[in-house]
């Protein structure tokens, strides 16, 4: 597909990939793959977590400055601690955050530290635009309750960790030249935090916060919470952008219930859509956009472990609108490569698939309209997709 388009300064910039280089550890026994760059071109990515994707040796540096002990000195030794290296329970994968979370959590420097090298560890991976996605009660120590992660009370409200998140991504922006925003978690088992999160979202919709997403245990759905209803309900009153965790390990009904009643613009993972052909083709004629992680889906036991079968597969031979993902990358042992990577060994993915899924991440990012067209830009030129006119 060509499009032609007036050259203009856009304002993004495409970063040289220069080595994988993130800090992170070979321990998984995937990481031969996470060597080869299959795609490097500049990419968009809308599903990662925040604290799913901070440096191992930040937690160590943390810990040490914080006087909190640890099982582990050393990087390596930690990351045996954190890693999953074989497909999980969700019991196991979400243990895994319990090992660091109260490192952090609570903590003002290593908030705004983690944001910050987040957005270092995306521009080297080629990344352009980023969509990094956080729970803000799950990183404070007041104003929250329960306290998480076995807190002392402190002074660090949600509100206070949604700031300290904004500074460090846009401090990490200008530094890196990438475009970093941040979409706000409610926790399905804890519908009493969610109206909270959307009035974050709208307090600090100027300062980079471009929607709100739910998260957790799929097998708590809405109609027994209601809580997350009502805050779905006020974003769409209010204009926030909607993301669903959905379809990841629940039933296809999750998914149809995120579309029907949060009214969700996108789905995060979504895979189990596939179970039900009517809700599938209905997405499809609709263009939802699919937030696929394929490493992720398959070391939390989504998935297929082999990834021949994975329904991304289908979502590409269906020219669906999805987008490839990290999710989890220091508990994956991962970077953005090694997803595409896999979806290039195993998968049949070619570089214009490639090409077609950014532009489709792009297209459904939740970046205002006139910074959307920039973007897309940015890859149509990238990609070589523009042609010049003589106008
Ligand atoms: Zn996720």
């Amino acid at each position: 597909m060509y499009v032609i388009v007036r050259l203009a300064a856009t304002g993004f910039c495409t970063p040289v990939v220069s080595s994988l280089c993130t800090g992170r550890l070979s321990l998984s026994t995937m990481a031969e793959h996470s060597e080869q760059i299959v795609f490097d071109k500049p990419k968009v990515e809308l599903h990662v977590h925040l604290d799913g994707a901070i440096r191992v040796q930040t937690i160590l540096d943390v810990a040490k400055r914080r006087n909190i002990t640890l099982p582990a000195d050393t990087a390596s030794e930690m990351a045996q601690h954190i890693v999953v290296h074989q497909p999980a329970t969700l019991t196991e994968f979400l243990d895994k955050f319990s090992k660091y979370m109260h490192v952090v959590a609570g903590d003002r420097e290593a908030i705004k530290r983690i944001a910050y090298e987040f957005v270092e560890d995306k521009a080297k991976e080629g990344v352009i635009y980023v969509e990094v996605r956080y729970s803000p009660h799950l990183l404070a120590n007041t104003e929250v309750d329960p306290i998480p992660w076995n807190q002392e009370e402190g002074d660090v409200s949600p509100d206070d960790v949604v700031h300290l998140v904004n500074q460090g991504l846009s401090e990490g922006e200008r530094a890196f030249k990438i475009k970093a925003r941040s979409i706000l978690c409610c926790m399905r088992h804890m519908p009493s935090w969610s109206m909270d999160v959307v009035e974050l979202c709208k307090k600090y919709s100027q300062e980079g916060v471009v929607a709100i997403d739910l998260a957790g245990d799929e097998s708590r759905n809405c109609e027994a919470n209601p809580g997350h209803r009502m805050a779905y309900e006020e974003a769409l009153h209010c204009g926030i952008h909607r993301t669903v965790h959905a379809g990841e390990v629940g039933p296809a009904s999750v998914v149809k219930e995120a579309v029907e009643v949060l009214k969700a613009e996108r789905i995060g993972h979504g895979y189990r859509t596939l179970e039900d052909q009517t809700l599938y083709k209905k997405l499809l004629a609709l263009k939802m956009h699919f937030e696929v992680c394929p490493v992720s889906s398959k070391l939390t036991s989504a998935c297929n472990a082999d990834f021949t079968k994975h329904p991304v597969i289908t979502l590409m031979k269906d020219k669906a609108n999805y987008s490839l993902n990290t999710d989890d990358p220091l508990i994956f042992n991962s970077t953005l490569h090694l997803d595409y990577s896999i979806a290039q060994k195993y998968m049949g993915f070619t570089e214009e698939e490639f090409k077609r899924l950014n532009i489709c991440a792009a297209k459904s990012s939740f970046l205002p309209e006139d910074e959307k067209k920039e973007l897309l830009h940015t890859l149509y030129e990238a990609y070589g997709m523009i042609k010049t006119t003589a106008f």
